[in-house]
């Protein structure tokens, strides 16, 4: 049995409220790249590490999501983006932070990966690197969208009201506009069995300048071993502070892997930490609890493409 699973962010409060206008736009996006990621995964071509970049790329491209083109901005304005990937079988990994140039951060990371050394690299390291391993660089207007900047001036208007605190500044996107952007990220297993996890973000909105969340933190945000393979989304301070992707697999050590999974995000809740997480093991079993209004997040397995916001999946192709 193959698995591939994706998340596009969680976030906002309350009973969801159904589809938005630009959702079908974000559904359209997971239902294609699921099925034909999902099915190239299934005929043996891909490995599960190329199958989560390739998913993830995917995302990136969608300037619905909040990664790569569409990355929200930070408190100057300005886009930076992080990116991680994990091999199961290897425990090889690599991640990037700050990335301001690179058209896909997970393609950076995943060069960093299969080159070995060093595991992480940050800022405009990060972006030559990448340039020089074939990683497409792009303009900053380019990677910026409309969307993106409205966004940007409501968090700073409202950003100056009275008694708002630095904590409250920096916003999950979907909590920015009541609406559904996010985060992206895969986990895969493939014909041989073996894991694999990515993530990819441009963070949270009016985040400090500098500041790094967990997506391009192995153990925090992503997470890969023989025997699980963690992607993880919501506020990163909190999820950085439970190594939340390995406290996944620490738990399903000696618990089912849905056990796991709400045990990290009881962790992670008492610190702020609201968001949600996808996570695979090596019999196949997938798992994709969140805590917020809503989580983007799909599957392809045994042929079936499900996908869900709310609390349940949408519908089946
Ligand atoms: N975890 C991301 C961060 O803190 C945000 C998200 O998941 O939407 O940068």
């Amino acid at each position: 049995m193959v698995v591939l699973a994706v998340h596009g962010g969680a976030g906002g409060d309350g009973p969801w409220r159904g589809m938005t206008d630009a959702d079908p736009q974000r559904v359209a996006c997971m239902q294609a790249l699921l099925a034909d990621i999902g099915q190239r995964l299934a005929s043996g071509e891909l490995a599960a590490s190329e199958a989560v970049c390739l998913a993830v790329e995917c995302m990136e491209n969608e300037p619905l999501y909040n990664a790569g083109r569409g990355s929200v901005l930070d408190a100057e304005g300005n886009i930076s983006m992080d990116a991680s990937i994990m091999r199961g079988h290897d425990q090889a990994a690599g991640s990037v932070v700050g990335l301001q140039s690179s058209r896909h951060p997970v393609r950076a990371a995943e060069r960093l990966m299969e080159n070995g050394w060093p595991v992480m690299l940050a800022g405009p390291a990060g972006d030559v690197f990448a340039a020089e391993n074939g990683v497409e660089q792009v303009e900053k207007a380019w990677l910026e969208t409309q969307l993106r900047r409205a966004q940007w001036n409501k968090w700073r208007r409202e950003r100056l009201r009275p008694g708002a605190t630095d904590e409250e500044d920096a916003l999950l996107d979907h909590d920015a506009e009541h609406d559904g952007w996010g985060t992206v990220g895969a986990v895969a297993l493939d014909v041989h069995g073996n894991l694999a996890a990515a993530t990819s973000t441009g963070g949270m909105t009016g985040k400090p300048p500098g500041r790094v969340g967990d997506t391009p933190i192995i153990g925090a945000g992503t997470w890969a071993d023989k025997h699980i393979a963690v992607s993880c989304t919501g506020v990163g301070e909190a999820f950085i502070r439970t190594a939340a992707a390995h406290a996944v697999a620490s738990f399903h050590k000696d618990r089912s892997l849905e056990s796991a999974a709400e045990a990290m995000l009881d962790l992670v809740e008492p610190l702020g930490g609201r968001g949600g997480v996808i996570a695979v093991n090596q019999k196949g079993e997938v798992v994709m609890p969140f805590r917020t209004m809503l989580m983007y997040r799909g599957w392809y397995r045994d042929g079936v493409v499900d996908v869900g916001i709310g609390p349940s999946f949408l519908q089946s192709s």
